[in-house]
Protein backbone atom coordinates (compact mmCIF):
# COMPACT_ATOMS: atom_id res chain seq x y z
CA UNK A 1 0.00 0.00 0.00
CA UNK A 2 1.05 3.41 -1.05
CA UNK A 3 1.52 6.04 1.85
CA UNK A 4 -0.73 9.10 1.05
CA UNK A 5 -0.08 12.14 2.41
CA UNK A 6 -3.95 13.70 3.78
CA UNK A 7 -3.14 17.13 5.43
CA UNK A 8 -0.28 19.22 4.83
CA UNK A 9 0.93 21.47 7.74
CA UNK A 10 2.98 24.22 8.44
CA UNK A 11 4.93 24.82 11.88
CA UNK A 12 4.01 27.67 13.74
CA UNK A 13 7.45 29.46 12.89
CA UNK A 14 6.09 29.52 9.30
CA UNK A 15 2.98 31.23 9.48
CA UNK A 16 2.44 34.83 7.90
CA UNK A 17 4.37 37.91 9.77
CA UNK A 18 2.81 40.06 7.25
CA UNK A 19 -0.92 41.10 5.41
CA UNK A 20 -0.49 40.81 1.85
CA UNK A 21 -2.33 44.10 0.24
CA UNK A 22 -3.22 43.87 -3.27
CA UNK A 23 -4.19 47.31 -3.78
CA UNK A 24 -0.48 48.04 -4.47
CA UNK A 25 -0.28 45.49 -6.82
CA UNK A 26 -2.90 46.20 -9.30
CA UNK A 27 -3.21 48.13 -12.46
CA UNK A 28 -5.58 50.43 -11.42
CA UNK A 29 -6.49 51.95 -7.62
CA UNK A 30 -9.72 50.94 -6.50
CA UNK A 31 -12.80 53.85 -6.95
CA UNK A 32 -13.14 55.34 -3.55
CA UNK A 33 -15.92 55.35 -1.31
CA UNK A 34 -18.04 58.73 -1.37
CA UNK A 35 -19.53 60.29 1.58
CA UNK A 36 -23.65 59.82 1.71
CA UNK A 37 -24.46 63.62 2.00
CA UNK A 38 -21.89 65.05 -0.24
CA UNK A 39 -20.92 62.63 -2.85
CA UNK A 40 -17.09 63.81 -2.12
CA UNK A 41 -14.68 60.95 -1.98
CA UNK A 42 -14.64 59.59 2.15
CA UNK A 43 -11.30 61.00 4.16
CA UNK A 44 -10.20 59.23 7.05
CA UNK A 45 -12.04 61.51 9.61
CA UNK A 46 -15.28 60.79 8.07
CA UNK A 47 -14.60 57.41 8.83
CA UNK A 48 -13.55 57.77 12.62
CA UNK A 49 -16.87 57.88 14.28
CA UNK A 50 -17.00 54.38 13.51
CA UNK A 51 -13.67 52.44 13.29
CA UNK A 52 -10.26 53.45 15.12
CA UNK A 53 -7.81 55.21 12.94
CA UNK A 54 -5.47 52.17 12.87
CA UNK A 55 -8.08 50.36 10.73
CA UNK A 56 -8.97 53.66 8.92
CA UNK A 57 -5.15 53.77 8.01
CA UNK A 58 -5.40 50.01 6.49
CA UNK A 59 -8.47 50.39 4.43
CA UNK A 60 -6.77 53.08 2.47
CA UNK A 61 -3.34 51.67 2.69
CA UNK A 62 -1.67 51.41 -0.61
CA UNK A 63 1.65 49.36 0.99
CA UNK A 64 1.80 45.87 -0.24
CA UNK A 65 2.81 44.22 3.32
CA UNK A 66 1.08 45.34 6.59
CA UNK A 67 2.76 44.11 9.71
CA UNK A 68 0.64 41.68 11.89
CA UNK A 69 0.97 42.50 15.36
CA UNK A 70 3.22 40.00 17.52
CA UNK A 71 0.10 40.20 20.23
CA UNK A 72 -2.13 39.23 17.06
CA UNK A 73 0.43 36.54 15.59
CA UNK A 74 0.06 35.24 19.05
CA UNK A 75 -3.70 34.72 19.56
CA UNK A 76 -3.72 33.12 15.92
CA UNK A 77 -1.52 30.47 16.98
CA UNK A 78 -4.54 29.58 19.05
CA UNK A 79 -5.73 27.50 15.94
CA UNK A 80 -3.13 28.59 13.49
CA UNK A 81 -1.85 27.89 11.05
CA UNK A 82 -4.90 26.34 9.34
CA UNK A 83 -4.42 22.92 7.62
CA UNK A 84 -4.55 21.72 4.50
CA UNK A 85 -5.78 18.83 3.31
CA UNK A 86 -5.39 16.83 -0.35
CA UNK A 87 -9.15 15.39 -1.05
CA UNK A 88 -8.01 11.78 -1.80
CA UNK A 89 -11.17 9.72 -0.82
CA UNK A 90 -13.57 12.41 -2.70
CA UNK A 91 -11.37 12.51 -5.77
CA UNK A 92 -11.81 8.56 -6.15
CA UNK A 93 -15.54 8.82 -5.28
CA UNK A 94 -15.78 11.38 -8.17
CA UNK A 95 -13.02 9.26 -10.55
CA UNK A 96 -11.58 12.40 -11.43
CA UNK A 97 -7.56 12.87 -12.86
CA UNK A 98 -7.67 16.27 -11.07
CA UNK A 99 -5.85 16.62 -7.43
CA UNK A 100 -8.54 18.85 -4.84
CA UNK A 101 -7.27 20.61 -1.95
CA UNK A 102 -9.44 22.36 0.57
CA UNK A 103 -7.34 24.94 3.18
CA UNK A 104 -9.75 24.20 6.16
CA UNK A 105 -10.85 27.20 8.55
CA UNK A 106 -13.20 25.47 10.51
CA UNK A 107 -10.43 24.43 13.17
CA UNK A 108 -10.82 28.15 14.58
CA UNK A 109 -12.64 28.97 17.74
CA UNK A 110 -15.82 30.29 15.77
CA UNK A 111 -15.69 27.38 13.32
CA UNK A 112 -14.92 29.27 10.63
CA UNK A 113 -12.36 31.91 8.89
CA UNK A 114 -13.78 35.16 10.82
CA UNK A 115 -11.82 35.10 14.04
CA UNK A 116 -8.80 35.85 11.55
CA UNK A 117 -10.24 39.55 11.09
CA UNK A 118 -11.90 39.72 14.29
CA UNK A 119 -8.79 39.41 16.95
CA UNK A 120 -6.99 41.98 14.40
CA UNK A 121 -10.44 44.58 14.79
CA UNK A 122 -10.85 44.33 18.06
CA UNK A 123 -6.85 44.60 19.24
CA UNK A 124 -6.47 47.84 17.12
CA UNK A 125 -10.24 48.64 19.20
CA UNK A 126 -8.95 48.12 22.40
CA UNK A 127 -5.59 50.01 21.74
CA UNK A 128 -7.91 52.57 21.01
CA UNK A 129 -9.56 52.95 24.20
CA UNK A 130 -12.84 51.39 22.68
CA UNK A 131 -14.91 49.91 24.94
CA UNK A 132 -17.88 48.27 23.35
CA UNK A 133 -18.41 47.17 19.60
CA UNK A 134 -21.63 46.66 17.87
CA UNK A 135 -22.01 44.27 15.05
CA UNK A 136 -24.20 42.67 12.59
CA UNK A 137 -24.17 38.72 12.50
CA UNK A 138 -25.83 36.67 9.10
CA UNK A 139 -25.36 32.96 9.84
CA UNK A 140 -23.45 33.83 13.57
CA UNK A 141 -20.50 33.22 12.73
CA UNK A 142 -19.38 37.04 12.57
CA UNK A 143 -21.37 37.38 15.66
CA UNK A 144 -19.26 34.24 17.12
CA UNK A 145 -15.76 35.25 16.01
CA UNK A 146 -16.10 39.06 16.87
CA UNK A 147 -17.45 37.85 20.65
CA UNK A 148 -14.87 35.22 21.35
CA UNK A 149 -11.85 38.05 20.17
CA UNK A 150 -13.81 40.85 22.58
CA UNK A 151 -13.78 38.73 25.09
CA UNK A 152 -9.92 37.98 24.80
CA UNK A 153 -9.41 41.90 25.13
CA UNK A 154 -12.13 43.12 28.01
CA UNK A 155 -14.15 44.61 25.03
CA UNK A 156 -18.14 44.58 25.59
CA UNK A 157 -19.97 43.18 22.35
CA UNK A 158 -23.18 43.87 21.34
CA UNK A 159 -24.75 41.59 17.92
CA UNK A 160 -28.08 42.26 15.54
CA UNK A 161 -28.57 38.67 14.68
CA UNK A 162 -30.28 38.89 11.48
CA UNK A 163 -33.74 37.89 11.84
CA UNK A 164 -34.00 34.70 9.79
CA UNK A 165 -30.94 33.14 11.43
CA UNK A 166 -31.75 33.47 14.77
CA UNK A 167 -34.89 31.85 14.57
CA UNK A 168 -33.42 29.21 12.54
CA UNK A 169 -30.37 28.77 14.77
CA UNK A 170 -30.58 29.00 18.36
CA UNK A 171 -27.23 27.78 19.77
CA UNK A 172 -25.17 30.36 17.91
CA UNK A 173 -27.10 32.88 20.03
CA UNK A 174 -26.22 30.38 22.80
CA UNK A 175 -22.32 30.53 21.46
CA UNK A 176 -22.08 33.74 21.35
CA UNK A 177 -23.68 34.30 24.58
CA UNK A 178 -20.95 32.08 25.74
CA UNK A 179 -18.00 34.51 24.77
CA UNK A 180 -19.91 36.67 26.71
CA UNK A 181 -21.83 38.55 23.68
CA UNK A 182 -25.40 40.31 23.65
CA UNK A 183 -27.62 39.14 20.94
CA UNK A 184 -30.66 40.59 19.60
CA UNK A 185 -33.01 39.66 17.07
CA UNK A 186 -32.91 42.20 13.52
CA UNK A 187 -34.96 43.81 13.03
CA UNK A 188 -34.63 45.07 16.96
CA UNK A 189 -37.49 47.59 18.68
CA UNK A 190 -33.98 49.24 20.08
CA UNK A 191 -33.02 51.06 16.87
CA UNK A 192 -35.06 53.29 14.44
CA UNK A 193 -33.47 51.52 11.32
CA UNK A 194 -34.88 48.64 13.11
CA UNK A 195 -38.36 49.51 14.23
CA UNK A 196 -38.87 50.59 10.49
CA UNK A 197 -39.49 47.26 9.70
CA UNK A 198 -42.19 45.07 11.36
CA UNK A 199 -41.07 43.11 14.36
CA UNK A 200 -41.43 39.43 12.81
CA UNK A 201 -39.71 40.81 9.28
CA UNK A 202 -37.02 37.82 8.33
CA UNK A 203 -34.47 40.73 8.13
CA UNK A 204 -31.36 41.26 6.15
CA UNK A 205 -27.85 41.65 6.72
CA UNK A 206 -28.49 45.35 5.09
CA UNK A 207 -31.28 45.79 8.09
CA UNK A 208 -29.02 44.67 10.95
CA UNK A 209 -25.84 46.38 9.85
CA UNK A 210 -27.94 49.97 10.19
CA UNK A 211 -28.90 48.79 13.40
CA UNK A 212 -25.35 48.38 15.01
CA UNK A 213 -24.01 51.62 13.01
CA UNK A 214 -26.57 53.32 14.78
CA UNK A 215 -26.18 52.46 17.83
CA UNK A 216 -22.08 53.00 18.04
CA UNK A 217 -22.55 56.22 15.51
CA UNK A 218 -24.44 57.67 18.75
CA UNK A 219 -21.59 56.61 21.65
CA UNK A 220 -18.31 58.10 22.20
CA UNK A 221 -16.66 54.92 23.65
CA UNK A 222 -18.50 52.69 21.20
CA UNK A 223 -17.42 51.37 17.19
CA UNK A 224 -18.78 49.30 14.92
CA UNK A 225 -16.76 46.25 13.90
CA UNK A 226 -17.79 44.60 9.92
CA UNK A 227 -17.35 40.89 9.30
CA UNK A 228 -16.58 41.01 5.58
CA UNK A 229 -16.91 43.42 2.81
CA UNK A 230 -13.96 46.14 3.55
CA UNK A 231 -10.78 46.03 2.37
CA UNK A 232 -8.99 46.15 5.70
CA UNK A 233 -11.44 43.00 6.76
CA UNK A 234 -10.16 40.55 2.93
CA UNK A 235 -6.37 42.11 3.79
CA UNK A 236 -6.57 40.27 6.93
CA UNK A 237 -7.75 37.23 5.73
CA UNK A 238 -4.74 36.73 3.33
CA UNK A 239 -3.27 34.85 6.27
CA UNK A 240 -5.18 32.31 4.29
CA UNK A 241 -3.94 31.87 0.74
CA UNK A 242 -0.08 32.70 2.41
CA UNK A 243 -0.15 29.76 4.25
CA UNK A 244 -2.01 27.96 1.23
CA UNK A 245 0.61 28.61 -1.00
CA UNK A 246 3.61 27.23 1.03
CA UNK A 247 1.46 24.58 1.83
CA UNK A 248 0.71 23.92 -1.97
CA UNK A 249 4.72 23.51 -2.36
CA UNK A 250 5.26 21.03 0.62
CA UNK A 251 2.97 18.87 -1.19
CA UNK A 252 5.41 19.12 -4.64
CA UNK A 253 2.69 21.01 -6.48
CA UNK A 254 3.76 23.91 -9.23
CA UNK A 255 1.13 25.95 -8.14
CA UNK A 256 -2.75 25.61 -8.48
CA UNK A 257 -4.53 25.58 -11.98
CA UNK A 258 -8.51 26.52 -10.43
CA UNK A 259 -8.90 28.93 -6.96
CA UNK A 260 -12.18 28.44 -6.03
CA UNK A 261 -13.85 30.39 -3.09
CA UNK A 262 -17.88 30.89 -2.07
CA UNK A 263 -18.53 34.88 -1.89
CA UNK A 264 -21.17 37.09 0.23
CA UNK A 265 -19.08 39.97 1.05
CA UNK A 266 -15.64 38.38 -0.57
CA UNK A 267 -13.81 37.93 2.84
CA UNK A 268 -12.41 34.04 2.35
CA UNK A 269 -12.39 34.15 -1.35
CA UNK A 270 -10.26 37.63 -1.32
CA UNK A 271 -8.45 35.75 1.80
CA UNK A 272 -7.37 32.55 0.00
CA UNK A 273 -7.48 34.55 -3.88
CA UNK A 274 -5.16 37.40 -3.00
CA UNK A 275 -1.78 36.08 -2.75
CA UNK A 276 -2.73 33.60 -6.05
CA UNK A 277 -3.32 36.77 -7.52
CA UNK A 278 0.04 38.05 -6.86
CA UNK A 279 1.64 34.91 -8.25
CA UNK A 280 -0.41 35.58 -11.28
CA UNK A 281 0.51 39.24 -11.75
CA UNK A 282 3.87 38.10 -11.34
CA UNK A 283 4.00 35.37 -13.77
CA UNK A 284 5.04 33.08 -11.17
CA UNK A 285 1.83 30.86 -11.76
CA UNK A 286 -0.93 30.98 -14.01
CA UNK A 287 -4.41 30.00 -11.96
CA UNK A 288 -8.06 30.71 -12.90
CA UNK A 289 -9.65 32.36 -10.01
CA UNK A 290 -13.40 31.57 -9.28
CA UNK A 291 -15.90 33.02 -7.01
CA UNK A 292 -19.14 30.93 -6.07
CA UNK A 293 -22.31 32.57 -5.04
CA UNK A 294 -25.39 31.66 -4.61
CA UNK A 295 -28.68 31.85 -7.43
CA UNK A 296 -30.27 33.22 -5.41
CA UNK A 297 -27.96 36.34 -4.27
CA UNK A 298 -25.92 36.83 -7.24
CA UNK A 299 -24.17 40.38 -6.85
CA UNK A 300 -21.64 39.37 -9.40
CA UNK A 301 -23.33 37.94 -11.65
CA UNK A 302 -26.59 39.51 -12.04
CA UNK A 303 -25.55 42.68 -10.05
CA UNK A 304 -24.97 46.37 -11.03
CA UNK A 305 -20.93 47.91 -11.08
CA UNK A 306 -22.48 51.25 -9.36
CA UNK A 307 -22.36 53.06 -6.34
CA UNK A 308 -24.63 51.81 -3.53
CA UNK A 309 -24.94 51.98 0.64
CA UNK A 310 -23.77 49.05 2.48
CA UNK A 311 -26.71 48.83 4.85
CA UNK A 312 -30.65 49.57 4.11
CA UNK A 313 -30.83 52.50 6.12
CA UNK A 314 -28.29 54.11 4.02
CA UNK A 315 -25.76 55.26 6.69
CA UNK A 316 -23.00 53.76 5.40
CA UNK A 317 -20.52 56.01 2.81
CA UNK A 318 -21.61 55.20 -0.89
CA UNK A 319 -19.34 52.12 -2.16
CA UNK A 320 -19.02 51.10 -5.85
CA UNK A 321 -19.38 47.37 -6.05
CA UNK A 322 -21.02 44.82 -7.75
CA UNK A 323 -24.62 45.38 -5.84
CA UNK A 324 -28.53 44.09 -5.99
CA UNK A 325 -29.85 47.19 -4.22
CA UNK A 326 -29.37 48.05 -0.52
CA UNK A 327 -33.12 47.22 -0.34
CA UNK A 328 -32.61 43.64 -1.13
CA UNK A 329 -33.84 41.22 1.08
CA UNK A 330 -32.23 37.84 -0.30
CA UNK A 331 -34.69 34.81 0.11
CA UNK A 332 -34.14 32.33 3.28
CA UNK A 333 -31.72 30.35 2.03
CA UNK A 334 -29.31 28.15 4.04
CA UNK A 335 -26.22 29.95 3.57
CA UNK A 336 -26.88 32.94 5.76
CA UNK A 337 -23.47 34.42 5.32
CA UNK A 338 -24.00 34.60 1.24
CA UNK A 339 -27.14 36.87 1.97
CA UNK A 340 -25.60 40.02 1.33
CA UNK A 341 -26.60 42.45 -1.13
CA UNK A 342 -22.89 43.94 -2.45
CA UNK A 343 -19.99 42.56 -3.12
CA UNK A 344 -16.47 43.16 -1.42
CA UNK A 345 -15.69 46.84 -3.45
CA UNK A 346 -12.40 45.46 -3.75
CA UNK A 347 -13.60 42.36 -5.24
CA UNK A 348 -15.95 44.07 -7.44
CA UNK A 349 -12.72 46.09 -9.21
CA UNK A 350 -10.48 43.13 -8.91
CA UNK A 351 -13.40 41.40 -11.00
CA UNK A 352 -13.98 44.22 -13.34
CA UNK A 353 -10.00 44.27 -14.48
CA UNK A 354 -10.83 40.71 -15.26
CA UNK A 355 -8.18 39.11 -13.22
CA UNK A 356 -11.36 36.44 -12.11
CA UNK A 357 -14.56 35.51 -13.11
CA UNK A 358 -18.18 34.59 -11.30
CA UNK A 359 -21.09 31.95 -11.18
CA UNK A 360 -24.16 31.07 -9.04
CA UNK A 361 -25.05 27.85 -8.27
CA UNK A 362 -28.65 26.43 -6.58
CA UNK A 363 -28.32 25.46 -2.56
CA UNK A 364 -29.63 21.53 -3.79
CA UNK A 365 -26.97 21.20 -5.37
CA UNK A 366 -24.53 22.94 -3.23
CA UNK A 367 -26.03 20.06 -0.52
CA UNK A 368 -25.75 17.42 -2.49
CA UNK A 369 -21.88 17.93 -3.26
CA UNK A 370 -21.83 18.61 0.66
CA UNK A 371 -23.56 15.35 1.46
CA UNK A 372 -20.50 13.45 -0.62
CA UNK A 373 -17.94 15.82 0.79
CA UNK A 374 -19.07 14.35 4.29
CA UNK A 375 -18.97 10.78 3.32
CA UNK A 376 -15.71 10.69 1.97
CA UNK A 377 -13.80 13.49 3.60
CA UNK A 378 -15.48 13.33 6.98
CA UNK A 379 -16.05 17.09 7.38
CA UNK A 380 -19.80 18.57 7.44
CA UNK A 381 -19.46 22.04 5.41
CA UNK A 382 -20.96 25.02 6.76
CA UNK A 383 -23.97 25.73 3.96
CA UNK A 384 -21.90 28.67 2.54
CA UNK A 385 -18.75 27.21 1.78
CA UNK A 386 -20.91 24.34 -0.24
CA UNK A 387 -21.20 26.46 -3.16
CA UNK A 388 -17.15 26.01 -3.83
CA UNK A 389 -17.41 22.49 -3.06
CA UNK A 390 -19.81 22.06 -5.44
CA UNK A 391 -18.21 24.24 -7.75
CA UNK A 392 -14.81 22.26 -7.14
CA UNK A 393 -16.86 19.15 -8.11
CA UNK A 394 -17.84 19.95 -11.20
CA UNK A 395 -14.85 21.22 -12.00
CA UNK A 396 -13.30 17.70 -11.18
CA UNK A 397 -15.93 15.93 -13.40
CA UNK A 398 -15.08 17.90 -16.14
CA UNK A 399 -11.30 16.67 -15.87
CA UNK A 400 -12.96 13.52 -16.09
CA UNK A 401 -13.88 13.97 -19.53
CA UNK A 402 -10.76 15.90 -20.71
CA UNK A 403 -8.54 13.73 -18.74
CA UNK A 404 -6.96 16.62 -17.09
CA UNK A 405 -5.19 16.46 -14.00
CA UNK A 406 -5.78 20.33 -12.73
CA UNK A 407 -4.73 21.18 -9.39
CA UNK A 408 -7.94 22.89 -7.98
CA UNK A 409 -7.61 24.87 -4.22
CA UNK A 410 -10.70 25.69 -2.55
CA UNK A 411 -11.45 27.49 1.09
CA UNK A 412 -13.32 25.63 2.92
CA UNK A 413 -14.01 28.48 5.12
CA UNK A 414 -16.19 26.93 7.85
CA UNK A 415 -18.15 23.69 9.56
CA UNK A 416 -21.68 22.96 9.55
CA UNK A 417 -21.96 21.58 13.39
CA UNK A 418 -24.00 24.48 14.15
CA UNK A 419 -26.22 24.19 10.82
CA UNK A 420 -27.29 20.91 11.00
CA UNK A 421 -31.16 21.99 10.24
CA UNK A 422 -30.10 22.92 6.71
CA UNK A 423 -29.20 19.25 6.60
CA UNK A 424 -32.21 18.32 7.99
CA UNK A 425 -33.84 19.82 5.57
CA UNK A 426 -31.78 18.47 2.44
CA UNK A 427 -32.03 15.14 4.24
CA UNK A 428 -36.13 15.30 4.57
CA UNK A 429 -36.31 16.49 0.65
CA UNK A 430 -37.30 19.84 1.71
CA UNK A 431 -34.57 21.92 0.66
CA UNK A 432 -36.14 24.24 -2.71
CA UNK A 433 -34.48 26.07 -5.01
CA UNK A 434 -35.80 29.83 -4.92
CA UNK A 435 -34.09 31.30 -8.28
CA UNK A 436 -34.56 35.09 -8.54
CA UNK A 437 -36.64 36.46 -11.43
CA UNK A 438 -35.59 39.58 -13.29
CA UNK A 439 -38.76 41.59 -11.92
CA UNK A 440 -37.44 40.90 -8.15
CA UNK A 441 -34.05 41.70 -9.73
CA UNK A 442 -35.36 45.13 -11.46
CA UNK A 443 -37.47 46.35 -8.33
CA UNK A 444 -34.35 45.56 -5.35
CA UNK A 445 -31.84 47.72 -8.09
CA UNK A 446 -34.77 50.70 -9.05
CA UNK A 447 -33.56 51.76 -5.24
CA UNK A 448 -29.74 52.52 -5.72
CA UNK A 449 -29.20 55.77 -5.42
CA UNK A 450 -28.17 57.90 -8.79
CA UNK A 451 -25.23 59.99 -8.78
CA UNK A 452 -24.66 63.49 -10.28
C1 LIG B 1 -19.34 34.86 6.92
C2 LIG B 1 -19.11 33.62 6.19
C3 LIG B 1 -19.11 33.60 4.79
C4 LIG B 1 -19.41 34.79 3.93
O1 LIG B 1 -18.53 35.87 4.08
P1 LIG B 1 -17.31 36.14 3.12
O2 LIG B 1 -16.88 37.49 3.57
O3 LIG B 1 -17.82 36.14 1.72
O4 LIG B 1 -16.31 35.10 3.37
C5 LIG B 1 -18.83 32.41 4.16
N1 LIG B 1 -18.59 31.30 4.85
C6 LIG B 1 -18.60 31.26 6.20
C7 LIG B 1 -18.32 29.97 6.89
C8 LIG B 1 -18.86 32.42 6.91
O5 LIG B 1 -18.83 32.40 8.24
Amino acid sequence: MTIKTHKYLLSEDQMPTNWYNIVADLPEPPPPPLHPGTHEPVGPDDLAPLFPMDLILQEVSTERYIPIPDEVQDIYRLWRPSPLYRAHRLEQALGTPARIYYKYEGVSPAGSHKPNTAVPQVYYNAKAGVKKLTTETGAGQWGTALAFASSLFGVECEVWQVGASYDAKPYRRTLIETFGGTVHRSPSRLTAAGRAFPEDHSGSLGIAISEAVEVAAQREDTKYALGSVLNHVLLHQTVIGEEALLQLEMAGEKGADLVIGCTGGGSNFGGLAFPFIREKLAGRQSPVIRAVEPASCPSLTRGEYRYDFGDTAGFTPLMKMHTLGHDFVPDRIHAGGLRYHGMAPLISHVYELGLMEAIAIEQTECFAAAIQFARTEGIVPAPEPTHALAAAMREALACKESGEEKVIITALCGHGLLDLAAYESYLGGQMVDSGLSDAELQAALAGVPTLA
